[in-house]
């Protein structure tokens, strides 16, 4: 698969801000956000989509999930967020390394990534 800018970003080649890491992802703000917070959750592994991981990445899909989870918590959104993970061009994916997108703070009606999908 192509490298991405997210590949870089998990490995530290670009610079960026983790507001969380562990050893199986990253977690940084959206640097074009939709809502007032909007985290990406990355994992480091490098799967370009959602229709490419496969059952071994069963535990890893979920730890993505629940570090969202976490990190709403922390900031206080916990009752009310959207999660939202774009596949291929036409889910509106623009990064093929798959990330999960953790947005709120905003009525969800605005917060949309790809609102005519909605
Ligand atoms: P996608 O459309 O692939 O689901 O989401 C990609 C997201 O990554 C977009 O919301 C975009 O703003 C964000 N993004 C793209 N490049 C960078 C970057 O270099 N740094 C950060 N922090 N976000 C990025």
């Amino acid at each position: 698969m192509a490298d991405t800018i997210f590949g870089k970003i998990t490995r530290g080649e670009v610079p960026a801000t983790f507001v969380y890491e562990d050893d199986q992802c990253v977690a940084i703000n959206d640097i074009n956000p939709q809502a007032p917070t909007h985290i990406l959750v990355i994992p480091r592994k490098p799967i370009p989509r959602l229709v490419d991981a496969s059952a071994d990445d069963q535990a890893l899909l979920g730890h993505l999930l629940l570090v969202a989870r976490e990190l709403a918590e922390q900031r206080g959104v916990g009752d009310g967020f959207r999660i939202v993970i774009n596949n291929g061009e036409g889910g509106g994916q623009t990064v093929f390394h798959l990330h999960v997108h953790l947005l709120a703070g905003a009525p969800m009606a605005e917060a949309g990534l790809a609102p005519d999908m909605q």
